[in-house]
């Protein structure tokens, strides 16, 4: 058995280790930084750098590498080795404090989105301390911001913790008005990871999951995931052993991995880890993405992070879970038990609601992705539309204050804010709805549409923003309210009614529900295109500056990052889709066929008058369809080739969502016809019911 406390945060730098291997004066000053955000002294950094190697040299690490957010989505890291020449032909081990605190790679191979004229082509890290150091194989990895030599962020990170500082100004502020003095107030998130597990072996035979992560080609087993007994259902062997590897790998990073299970569809599981603050919990999921596909692979297995790695199975998701925390302690969406606390609590969750009726465009924007885009709206995610589900007490909590009439039945008059007691929301019955993308679940909000695969710095920047100008609004009103409390309950009583169409406590996943949030004029933004044609606005680019989170040029250099990205995801899927059509798929039909056509010809010769009729029905539809098929990759390639002349971004990213998308999805209809078609043994690569049922 692990010794699961020994083992947990062996691999990091955390504020034990720093505590244990520092100087009393340097780890108080470090303190000071890791709490306070303030800035550190590089002669503090040298004895902090020292420190630091010493301690990874005797955890076996020879590198060191400033560990970024690159706009790319993914982590990026370049290795140095702590060896120094000396004159007589040795080395020593050195790290300086410089070396810790900022590091210099080459800024202009990172996606920029076209800012490389403005933005100098270097760029610098810098540690981020709040975030602790970690060892990873034989590197120390220090977890950084990643700047232009002009302050412009190149990476995800940066806006994050702006995101969270325009926040915690504005919270304390509200605070403030309930007569609380705070040091500083936090976001916090605990994502739950979801992720497919299939064979390695199987997996190397098909060049789409190794090129794209998902299937581009592949008919339906036969069984599904209708028999719903894969959810929560006991761990095959394989699985186990992956997850105990897993969860040691984890724990060693200091990572909370806390809760594993099997999900809905096949092969599918889920991770989540305890909730830390939101730089951090970024940071680890992004590692935790890492070291679920490497230890994968260390059991012959590959774990697929794609949102949509099979099509009619469910995809995966990242739920998102967030709140806003004290320094203190206290969460800021817990539901009060005294009238004070409870209007306290009704002004942040009121924030939130106009936060994201407001923003729906933002959110959608924020979890917009290619891959992304397969999962929401279909039957299983949260849909495209944003909306709020509130649970039914706290629905009706506010449908009270809304109209002006008492909660419930025991109250004869109205509900005041601060003068009635909130009750007590039960817990469990506020997480029943699963299709909700923004459901309130008893102290946290749970935004639900984040993809599996994505990076969740942005979704979190989005909400910390959005949030934090609803605040600084909220404040600024309030502060020069003569009495608070009236002007308290006639904000709530106007906002609530103001954003009552955000509320939605149905089913997401019905039809109807379309048409209603169109009636009440909500958004739907089916497409990363669709949605990126908002990011832009006026409004977006207002509330982003004004908070400081981005310039507009870095609103800029997203966007067309973005919508970059989104097209090379869709260039590389149409390649390997046509590849895949004239070197597997093609010649696999051929082969068959010409089997097939070899035993009618023997047939006949050994019996004169056979009618071999089972056999020319079947090469009759096969040769329909590899014409059929061979016709749809012309297609491609010409639809493939006018797309990426189209013009700018926009023009390029809708032509591949409006026509070479489709054409891929007729394509793949051929392919999974003749699928059924083809003998087991001349099938072109491992299907469905090889992929989902042999692991
Ligand atoms: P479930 O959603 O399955 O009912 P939980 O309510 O236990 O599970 O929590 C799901 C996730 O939410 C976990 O990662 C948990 O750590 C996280 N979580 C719990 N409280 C908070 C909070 N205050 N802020 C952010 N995340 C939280
Ligand atoms: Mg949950």
């Amino acid at each position: 058995m692990t010794n699961v406390p020994e083992l947990f945060g062996s691999m990091v730098f955390n504020q034990k280790t720093m505590k244990d291997r520092l100087p009393k004066e340097t780890f108080k000053a470090l303190k000071k930084t890791l709490d306070n955000g303030e800035p550190l002294q590089l002669d503090v950094a040298n004895v902090v750098a020292h420190a630091m190697k010493e301690w990874a040299i005797e955890n076996g690490a020879t590198h060191f590498a400033h560990w970024f957010q690159p706009l790319t989505g993914i982590t990026a890291e370049k290795h140095d080795s702590f060896i120094n020449p000396q004159d007589d032909g040795t080395v020593i081990m050195t790290f300086s404090g410089k070396e810790l605190v900022k590091g210099e790679p080459d800024a202009s191979s990172f996606p920029n989105g076209g800012h490389r004229a403005t933005f100098e082509a270097r760029g610098y890290t810098v540690w981020d301390p709040t975030s602790y150091p970690f060892i990873k194989e034989h590197t120390l990895c220090i977890p950084t911001a990643f700047c232009s030599y002009t302050g412009e962020a190149l990476d995800k990170k940066t806006p994050l913790l702006r995101s969270m500082d325009a926040l915690n100004v504005q919270a304390k502020r509200i605070l403030k008005l309930f007569g609380k003095d705070v040091s500083r107030v936090a976001t916090t998130v605990g994502p739950e990871q979801e992720y497919f597990i299939v064979d390695h072996e199987l997996w190397s035979q098909r060049k789409d999951l190794r090129m794209t992560g998902r299937t581009l080609f592949g008919a339906k087993p036969s069984k599904g995931q209708e028999m719903e007994d894969q959810y929560f259902a006991a761990l095959n062997p394989r699985i186990v052993k992956y997850m105990e590897d897993l969860n040691e790998t984890l724990w060693k990073y200091g990572i909370l991995s806390k809760t594993e299970h099997n999900e809905v569809a096949p092969a599918q599981h889920e991770m989540a880890p305890i909730f830390s603050t939101t730089n951090l919990s970024v940071d680890q999921n992004q590692l935790a993405m890492e070291v679920m596909k490497k230890v994968a692979k260390r059991h012959g297995l590959e774990c697929l992070l794609h949102e949509k790695p099979f099509a009619g199975v469910n995809g995966s998701g990242k739920h998102n879970n967030w709140s806003m925390s004290t320094n203190e302690g206290e969460n800021l969406l817990e539901p009060g038990k005294t009238p004070e606390s409870n209007a306290q609590f009704l002004l942040f969750l009121t924030a939130i609601l106009k936060s994201v009726d407001e923003n729906q465009d933002l959110l959608r924007i924020s979890v917009a992705s290619a891959g992304n885009d397969h999962r929401l709206g279909a039957n299983e995610a949260p849909p495209a539309i944003i909306s709020v589900y509130l649970g039914d007490e706290l629905y009706k909590v506010l449908e009270a204050i809304k109209d002006g009439k008492p909660y419930a039945n025991d109250k004869s008059s109205k509900m005041t804010i601060g003068a009635d007691v909130l009750p007590a929301i039960p817990k469990d019955s506020t997480d029943r709805n699963r299709t909700s993308p923004f459901a309130f679940t008893g102290n946290k909000f749970e935004f639900r549409s984040c993809g599996s695969s994505l990076s969740i710095a942005g979704p979190n920047t989005a909400l910390n923003s959005i949030v934090a100008y609803t605040l600084k609004q909220y404040a600024d009103e309030l502060e020069k309210a003569s009495d608070f409390e009236q002007a308290l309950n006639a904000l709530i009583e106007r906002e609530v009614k103001e954003h009552w169409r955000i509320v939605f406590n149905g089913n997401g996943y019905d039809e109807s529900w379309k048409t209603e949030a169109a009636k009440r004029g909500l958004m739907e933004l089916k497409t990363t295109p669709d949605a990126m044609a908002h990011y832009m606005d006026a409004k977006n680019v207002e509330l982003y500056t004004s908070l400081g989170v981005y310039s507009k040029e870095e609103m800029e250099a997203h966007y067309e990052t973005k919508l970059e990205k989104y097209s090379q995801i869709l260039n590389i899927e149409v390649n390997t889709m046509i590849e895949m059509i004239y070197k597997d798929i093609l010649p696999a039909a051929y082969s068959y066929i010409d089997s097939v056509s070899k035993t009618v010809i023997d047939l006949k010769a050994v019996v004169p008058g056979a009618k071999a009729g089972a056999q020319a029905k079947v090469l009759a539809k096969l040769d329909a369809l590899t014409d059929e098929l061979s016709s749809k990759a012309e297609l491609l390639e010409s639809a493939h080739e006018k797309a990426e002349s189209a013009g700018d971004t926009m023009a390029v990213a809708r032509a591949y969502v409006d026509v070479v998308l489709p054409l891929m999805g007729e394509a793949r209809a051929v392919y999974d016809e003749m699928e059924g078609l083809i003998g087991e043994g001349y099938k072109p690569f491992p299907c469905y019911e090889d992929l989902l049922f042999r692991v």
